[in-house]
């Protein structure tokens, strides 16, 4: 296994919490393995009529507590360790915030940069007809993730409703407004994690906290701009080209434009340009790592200064990297948390699809607010409960709650 393994994290983490609820070997070899592994090779049709080959892959962590759920991610680094370490936290995240959902997560090996807006539409259709078989409203429905959008989403759609003969608008959740999609998915996820992070901050006692956010992509853009329109400082954003600093703050909004017509946040001229790693390092009070995996290791760990961390990204902390942070006594809201607004919206989307309705943003929103409380109050209880971490507490929550439904349908 290649180092900083998200697989072997995420099974690290089963562990911890399997022991704490002294959970037999058997269950405990049941929740570390994915009930179904996909892997696929397709071919796409490039513009010069050459034929490339992409492999894809979808798993399927555990359906015990209903159909399978989680974002298709199109990256060049795209691996069958991450995909399954991707796929487990889902169970556990929606489990979390108690939604009717088990966990599965895809990827296909691509670098969208590279092609074409139609080669990028047959490599979305031609990855749809591979897997058709395996998705399905009541089986596993995807979403998007990293690299992939609504646009994504509606030709998904479109090429699975083409092979069924029928619109089949639920498979398929972070579609556009207009061929059923929700009010507010695009921002669900920052969102969630803003309710959740008022929540931590409140708990703390933080006055006036300094933030950064690391990633400008869907989470961290709207993210930074949730919390800068609550009246947060928000002092440091970046993307993958670096990062910008200031610690009087900075302006969202005027981000936004600069990011959108130079194509880099560093191209933002009130601030000092930081790398990604000196981002995290930086003596703000709340750290916000909203891109990729393994951002937090046993390298930097020592440097934080933050006394919060909110996990918008997916697996950016390493287990070794928790253990530091732990001994430094700064709050995580674990990822599973953190980031479950976006599964809860896409939930609200399944159910909307599923009885022909159209919620209101407003209607949305409010749902979200009173699950995402409920959700961090019930990871609260249990940490206190047990004397541990939020990450630990929130995943002996989830396994708790899977378990219950594993045995009550006896596999
Ligand atoms: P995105 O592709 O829209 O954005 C990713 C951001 O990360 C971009 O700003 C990119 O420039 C930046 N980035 C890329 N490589 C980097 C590097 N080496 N260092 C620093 N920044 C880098 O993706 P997204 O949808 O915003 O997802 C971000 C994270 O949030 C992922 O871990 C994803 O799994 C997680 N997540 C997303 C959703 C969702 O609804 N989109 C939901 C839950 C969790």
């Amino acid at each position: 296994m290649q180092q900083d393994n998200p697989y072997k994290n995420a099974l690290q983490q089963l562990h911890t919490a399997a022991d704490l609820l002294k959970l037999d070997k058997s269950m405990l070899d049941i929740l570390s393995h994915p009930k179904q592994e996909i892997t696929v090779t397709f071919p796409v049709r490039m513009d010069n009529g050459e034929i490339k080959v992409f492999t894809g892959y979808r798993i399927q962590h555990n359906n015990a507590r209903g159909p399978t759920k989680g974002g298709l991610r199109f990256h060049p680094e795209v691996h069958i360790d991450e995909v399954r370490a991707l796929s487990i936290w889902m169970t556990w995240k929606c489990a979390v915030v108690n939604i009717p959902y088990g966990g599965a997560k895809g990827g296909v090996v691509v670098d969208t940069k590279k092609l074409s807006e139609k080669e990028l539409e047959n490599l979305s259709r031609a990855f749809t007809q591979a897997i058709h078989t395996f998705i399905g409203p009541q089986i596993d429905i995807p979403a998007p993730d990293i690299a992939t959008n609504p646009k994504i989403m509606a030709w998904m759609v479109d090429e699975y409703s083409k092979i069924q003969g029928k619109f089949t608008p639920a498979v398929i959740t972070g579609k556009p407004l207009d061929i059923g999609g929700s009010e507010g998915r695009e921002f669900s996820t920052s969102w969630g994690g803003v309710f959740v992070l008022k929540e931590a901050i409140a708990k703390l006692g933080l006055l006036n906290p300094t933030i950064a956010v690391q990633g400008f992509g869907n989470v961290g853009s709207f993210a930074a701009k949730f919390l800068y329109e609550e009246g947060y400082k928000v002092v440091a954003v970046s993307d993958s080209g670096g990062g910008i600093y200031n610690p009087e703050g900075l302006n969202i909004h005027t981000i936004f434009e600069v990011k959108k017509k130079t194509g880099s946040v560093t191209n933002y001229p009130n601030g000092k340009k930081v790398t990604n790693e000196e981002l995290l390092e930086l003596p703000v009070e709340i750290i916000v790592p909203a891109a990729l995996e393994n951002q937090l290791t046993e390298r930097n760990a020592h440097n934080i200064k933050a006394r919060m961390i909110l996990e918008l990204a997916n697996g950016p902390t390493t287990p070794e990297a928790d253990g530091v942070l732990e001994k430094k006594n700064i709050l995580i809201v674990p990822d599973i948390l953190a980031n479950a607004g976006g599964v809860s919206v896409s939930y609200y989307e399944w159910l909307q699809n599923l009885k022909n309705e159209h919620w209101t943003e407003q209607k949305v929103l409010q749902r979200l607010e009173k699950l995402m409380k409920k959700a961090f109050d019930d990871v609260y209880k249990v940490k206190q409960e047990y004397n541990t971490t939020m990450r630990t507490a929130a995943l002996v929550l989830a396994v708790k709650r899977v378990v219950e439904d594993i045995k009550k349908k006896n596999f």
